[in-house]
């Protein structure tokens, strides 16, 4: 099992979350029911889930029948401010500030050596202080504090979160990666972007 979040692993304090077609507001109400049963500590999922959560934001629609909304990562729901941890031994790929509303604010890629050649992960909807001190290729252990998770205000606009994402190949892009496609484009990403459940050993 990998760390991820500096919440011990246990069934009790995770809990697995549908928030299938639901919009920002039924995502919230979800959420408020998971913090109120006792020993909830994180809410997980949302891996090819299809998600009412990006209607409103015009980032995730880039023409009719084009709408960007199956979702590619895993999301742990758990409060602002909570430590993110390497889960692999690293070196850092790139990070940026995405700032447009509904985007990752804060984000770092991560890429992990293996026998099958390299895996990259992606950590959105950080705080902004998690930027500070990163560079390129620097070595991170499994287990270091990587950053913590953003406020509402600097995370894109969502309850805070951490989207946890694995990508065999990123291309040219750098302190960024999409975390959503559309129907159209579901197989490519499925294929590049493989499930982190199991990589995280749960
Ligand atoms: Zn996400």
């Amino acid at each position: 099992m990998r760390p991820i979040l500096d919440i011990p692993y246990s069934p009790g304090a995770y809990r697995p979350i549908d928030l299938t077609g639901l919009t920002d507001a039924g995502c919230r109400e979800a959420l408020a029911g998971y913090w109120d049963m006792p020993g909830v500590r994180v809410a997980y999922g949302g891996y090819m889930e299809r998600r009412g959560l990006y209607d409103g934001f015009s980032h995730f629609q880039p023409a009719p029948g084009q709408e960007r909304n199956i979702h590619l990562g895993l999301d742990l729901w758990a409060p602002a401010g909570t430590p993110v941890l390497v889960p692999e031994a690293a070196t850092v790929h790139s990070w940026g500030h995405r700032k447009a509303p509904g985007d990752y604010g804060p984000v770092i890629l991560l890429r992990h050596e293996s026998a099958q050649g390299p895996l990259y992960t992606l950590y959105g909807h950080l705080s902004p202080e998690s930027l500070k001190g990163l560079v390129p290729g620097k070595v991170l252990p499994q287990g270091a504090l990587l950053a913590t998770l953003g406020q509402e205000s600097v995370n894109g606009g969502y309850a805070p979160h951490l989207h946890f994402q694995l990508i065999r190949d990123p291309g040219d892009y750098r302190g960024d990666y999409p975390g959503v496609c559309s129907l159209q484009e579901v197989d490519f990403y499925r294929e590049n972007c493989p499930d982190p459940l199991p990589f995280l050993g749960w």
